[in-house]
């Protein structure tokens, strides 16, 4: 079974035809509500092919933490370990100008108040685990902790988003650590190289087992500390409608067939498939695809 460990936001979005300056006021189209966050789009994404998921994590007691619960539900991913109360649920307050440019403040709300004894109270969660996949929406103790919790045999994948310094013992655990080239630049710092072969190396060399790169329409370069060479995964060629969310569908589709046994190669071989055709449609958890819609790709 999958286990995502992450964020739960809800996603605000108005259109404008510009910006509000300091003291100003501006109208705005009628409010769209989403679901979103990192995790919880990762555990919509996985669920949605078809894995076995159970999302950990923590809403408030408000209306958009029962928007979230209602939409993991419907995706059928476990909610059981999803937290109530602490704070209101984090929300993404996004305004999208007329050429498309989204300016978004985030208030993490009940995600920054996952705690590591959250974690350490859903060890029944983790021991059912394969593959438990986090990110950097909450608290990076509570990532540290979920790191040391893991049962023997059970894979971490971590995507470290939004980017921030490692400690040495999560860096060891992640088995992939997954990067977009952003990531990988931030993580790298200066002499990071411009190829990401080079990228790949620099990765391996913090201690991680593992590390995938994902390249958008390029696709991925896996490289395996127990394996060769890194290796380019091609992703299918698509028409590219909104990228939004892409890098959790990709990431929760490799944690998934990490889990069913495949090699990295393989697992990236289907999240890039997976990752394209969220590309294809708008918005994040409603462009993640069926395990039928990626076969038809
Ligand atoms: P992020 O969304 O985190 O920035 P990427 O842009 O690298 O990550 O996208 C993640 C994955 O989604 C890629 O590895 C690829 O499989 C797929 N993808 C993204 N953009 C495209 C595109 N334009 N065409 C095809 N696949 C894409």
């Amino acid at each position: 079974d999958l286990l995502v460990v992450g964020s739960a936001n809800a996603d605000l979005v108005v259109g404008v035809d510009r910006r509000p300056g300091p003291g100003e006021t501006v109208l705005g189209s009628d409010l769209v509500v989403h679901p979103g966050g990192k995790g919880a789009n990762q555990a919509v994404a996985a669920a949605r092919l078809g894995a076995r998921t159970a999302l950990l994590a923590r809403v408030g007691d408000d209306a958009h933490g029962r928007l979230l619960r209602a939409s993991q539900q419907e995706a059928g991913v476990d909610t059981g370990g999803v937290l109530v109360g602490g704070a209101p649920t984090g929300v993404a307050l996004i305004t999208v100008d007329p050429s498309g440019d989204n300016s978004i403040v985030v208030s993490p709300g009940a995600n920054a108040r996952l705690t590591p004894g959250d974690i350490r109270a859903a060890a029944p969660l983790l021991a059912t685990a394969r593959v438990v996949s986090v990110q950097l929406e909450i608290p990076l103790d509570t990532v540290a902790e979920t790191a040391r919790s893991l049962a023997p045999g059970t894979r971490l994948v971590l995507n470290p988003s939004p980017p921030a310094p490692l400690p040495d013992e999560v860096l060891a655990a992640c088995d992939p650590l997954v990067v977009n080239e952003h990531e990988a630049r931030f993580i790298l710092g200066e002499g990071a190289g411009s190829t990401p072969e080079s990228w790949a190396r620099g990765l391996t060399a913090l201690g991680p087992r593992s590390v995938v790169i994902t390249l958008g329409a390029d696709g991925a370069l896996v490289s395996d500390t127990r394996g060769g060479d890194p290796v380019r995964v091609p992703s299918p060629r698509v028409d590219a409608v909104d990228t939004t969310g892409a890098g959790d569908a990709f990431t929760a589709a490799l944690a998934w067939r990490l889990g069913l046994g495949e090699d990295l190669a393989e697992a990236a071989g289907y999240a890039v498939r997976v990752g394209a055709a969220a590309v294809t449609k708008e918005g994040a958890q409603a462009s993640f695809p069926t395990a039928e819609e990626v076969a038809a790709l």
